[in-house]
């Protein structure tokens, strides 16, 4: 199958990744120039650790390289047989994408989103193709981990699903379903916890190392909260936040001030060397 990949952030080169390992032929677009060339390295070292690690054999490492390729612009994903768009989490953005891209389009191409938190029916209602508009939503980092939540909007057929599904399923994901609420099930679950570790943060309830240690040793969970907020973005949190507050208009969910502040200064995480934690050095600092 032809996959066309819509940003090649972080999400967008792991799915890169896995479906060129699926032997699919991947597209892939970025409108920041050198991103994707960039993604291409980032791919490459990531297959290579995988191959060192027995994860996967020695000589799938260039079979799948070979499998990606970068485009230039919308115009030259005319004849995916499935768009995967894993751009910004904005809803303006991925809806501008949306319309410039669909003329472009074979009719039968399915779009989907990997979206972690946007109305999967609204950025459908952006298309000429709703019924063939899914949500897959794919973790982070999308090589290692085992889940995909499948989002159908309410226009959505019943072809598309088995698509999304067989297509998930080549990935060796695991499917969960989830309705088309804000936020679907994990970032429902975990990003109100994330910026409830911000509120400990800023209350001054516990310093970074302190509220990270607690809930790796005291919850068992492999990486802190605040970590695995650098690890998301802090951009990413705060707008899946903002959906949730907006979208199921509860003050539960309001975003922490100094989340907003973190995101405002450009202290993005991981991905901007800087977050609750500085990675300027060898070993990560907590930045309060
Ligand atoms: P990111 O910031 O790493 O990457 C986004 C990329 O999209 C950037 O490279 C940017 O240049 C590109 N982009 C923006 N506008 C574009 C446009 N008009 N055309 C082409 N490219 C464009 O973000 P990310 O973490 O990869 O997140 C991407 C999507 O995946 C978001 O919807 C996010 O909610 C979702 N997601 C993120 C995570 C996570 O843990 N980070 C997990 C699951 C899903």
């Amino acid at each position: 199958m032809k996959v066309g990949v819509i940003g090649a952030g972080q999400m967008g080169s792991g799915i890169a990744h896995v479906a060129a390992l699926a032997s699919h032929d991947v597209l892939l677009f970025d409108h920041m120039p050198g991103v994707a060339e960039q993604a291409i390295t980032k791919i490459h070292a990531n297959l290579t650790r995988q191959a060192a690690r027995q994860k996967i054999v020695e000589t799938s490492v260039q079979p799948a390289l070979d499998h990606i390729n970068i485009v230039e612009g919308l115009a030259d994903l005319g004849d995916c047989d499935l768009i995967i768009e894993a751009a910004t989490e904005n809803e303006q953005v991925k809806i501008a994408i949306f319309e410039e891209l669909c003329p472009l389009l074979k009719p039968e191409a399915i779009l989907a989103t990997n979206t972690s938190s946007i109305s999967v029916t609204r950025l459908a209602a952006a298309t000429d193709r709703p019924e063939r508009f899914i949500g897959i939503h794919f973790m982070n980092p999308v090589p290692l981990m085992e889940l995909v939540e499948l989002i159908r909007g309410i226009a959505t057929d019943q072809a598309t699903y088995e698509m999304a599904h067989d297509f998930v399923q080549g990935l060796d994901k695991t499917i969960t379903n989830a309705e088309d609420f804000p936020a679907f099930i994990v970032n429902r679950l975990l990003i109100p916890m994330i910026n409830e570790a911000v509120y400990t943060l800023y209350e001054g309830v516990g310093t970074v190392q302190a509220i990270d240690t607690a809930m790796k040793l005291g919850a068992h969970h492999p990486m802190g909260p605040l970590e695995l907020a650098d690890f998301i973005g802090l951009d990413t949190c705060l707008s899946i936040m903002q959906v949730l507050y907006e979208g199921l208009a509860d003050t539960k969910y309001r975003p922490c001030p100094l989340l907003v502040k973190y995101v405002e200064a450009g202290w993005l995480g991981r991905k901007a060397g800087k977050g609750f934690y500085d990675y300027s050095g060898d070993v990560p600092v907590p930045t309060r």
